[in-house]
């Protein structure tokens, strides 16, 4: 798992400088304040072919693949597919589409790799990576694809089906349901929705259709039949929309996220701030807060303990958390998980919804997860038990469970983050609470089942 900086940037901008009468020329490309090419010589012709040919996979396919997301991931931070990297053709076609750098076929080029993610765009090349609003790096690509396209017009006669293909790039093409969801249009069908309706609804901008989020965020996981039920709860909420308190409490807390921090840091300064603006000492009610900002809290059975939950926020519909009554995770834990979404996540990241233990942009998953343990247990009442009781881990955890009715492993995991190798715990003490949250860690790589801040079975005596 990897811990970046959460940096956001608006544009990407280019530049061309011509050659006389000619279809080459020197492209500048700028990412935030970084220069990822600086007067790359080539006939950007093959520019605009690629562009024109992957335009669909750039606007429609929503993260990584499914099957090998680390592997992918990967290759993208690396910037480079390994030799004997096996490929299926599916991965080959989304490593293709999505770096620009492979359009320079033969030139040594730094790749550029381009992924919506919801209605962001996960910008990664030699200078890091950073996540840019859909809408502006979709115009600022159609802005040097029409520059060039003005310039092959002027100066070429052979390139009539390049041209062609870049002016029909907005004509959506068959796989398009597909690359949104990574479902086929079958399965979709399955759960209720009808392919050709949600298309026309989505009006060439996936990222504002709710099904398509949705189906795309069970990551397989859930069955059609499931998903069904969850488009029909969800269908059944009252007319509405985010509340007076609940928008302005986001502008609040969006003014709080300090470009360049990592993203628990961010996730505990939301934490620490909405228990202080609340007034909450001891135990926190995630559940009150949420009804307070006019947000409905369901219970549904999604007949699988791999999600924990979801949360949506469609326009002109009241926000909703769905609770999954089959999840491991404790509701508490879940509901201030969706807290933190609904506070500063509904405009960028996840425009329509979430789902918990699906698929989700892993910075925002990193600060909802590192908020949820801060509101339930601040890391300054863990270090102040601490002291209380002496540093003994085991009168420590069991009084902390007492005050914050919190699981054994969030407990645990606070005291850790909130304590360093020269605490007071004794060297058993700490290895013990180390085990709590590796055990949590193992149970979960073996089970496929999502274990942070869910009750284990512990025996909380002291071994004899
Ligand atoms: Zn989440």
């Amino acid at each position: 798992m990897s811990h970046d900086p959460v940096k956001h940037g608006t544009r990407l901008i280019s530049e061309v400088i011509w050659e006389a009468n000619s279809t080459w020329g020197l492209l500048s490309v700028r990412v935030g304040n970084v220069d990822v090419w600086n007067g790359l010589e080539w006939d950007l012709v093959d520019l605009l072919s690629h562009l024109a040919h992957h335009w669909t996979w750039l606007v429609w396919r929503d993260g990584l693949p499914d099957g090998s997301p680390e592997q992918v991931d990967k290759w993208v931070r690396a910037r480079e597919c390994e030799h004997g990297d096996e490929f299926s053709n599916q991965l080959w076609e989304f490593v293709v589409a999505h770096d620009l750098g492979g359009a320079f076929d033969g030139a040594l080029v730094t790749p550029l790799w381009l992924l919506r993610r919801g209605a962001l765009f996960e910008v990664t090349h030699d200078g890091g990576r950073s996540y840019h609003p859909v809408v502006e790096l979709l115009n600022d690509l159609g802005a040097l694809g029409d520059a060039i396209a003005e310039r092959v017009r002027l100066h070429r006669e052979d390139c009539e089906d390049v041209l062609s293909r870049w002016e029909n790039r907005h004509a959506v093409s068959g796989d398009a349901i597909e690359l949104a969801t990574g479902r086929s249009e079958a399965w979709l069908r399955e759960s209720g929705v009808e392919p050709t309706q949600i298309l026309r609804e989505a009006r060439g901008k996936p990222w504002t259709s709710a099904p398509l989020a949705f189906a795309r965020m069970v990551g397989g996981v859930l069955d059609a039949s499931s998903l069904k039920l969850v488009f029909e709860a969800l269908a059944r909420r009252p007319k509405g929309g985010p509340s007076r308190r609940l928008q302005s409490l986001t502008r609040d807390a969006e003014s709080l996220l300090e470009p360049g921090d990592l993203p628990y840091e961010q996730g505990y300064r939301l934490g620490r701030w909405l228990r202080r603006i609340w007034d909450i000492d001891g135990r926190a009610d995630p559940e009150s807060v949420l009804s307070q900002l006019g947000v409905d809290v369901l219970e549904l059975d999604l007949r699988t303990n791999a999600l924990d939950g979801l949360a949506s926020w469609t326009k002109g519909l009241r926000p909703v958390v769905l609770w999954n009554e089959s999840s491991v995770r404790p509701r508490r834990a879940t509901l201030a998980h969706e807290l933190a979404h609904l506070l500063v996540d509904r405009r960028q990241a996840l425009p329509v919804g979430e789902v918990l233990g699906g698929v989700v942009v892993e910075y925002v998953e990193q600060r909802a997860n590192a908020f949820a343990a801060e509101f339930l247990i601040p890391r300054e009442d863990a270090l102040l038990t601490a002291r209380l009781e002496g540093w003994n881990a085991r009168r420590v955890v069991e009084r902390l469970r007492n005050t914050h009715d919190v699981s054994v492993t969030m407990t645990a995991h606070q005291l850790l983050n909130a304590t360093t190798e020269r605490s007071g715990w004794s060297q058993s003490d700490r290895a013990w609470l180390e085990s709590l949250v590796n055990r949590a860690d193992d149970v979960e790589k073996h089970t496929g089942t999502r274990f942070l801040g869910s009750e284990l079975e512990l025996d909380l005596e002291p071994d004899s």
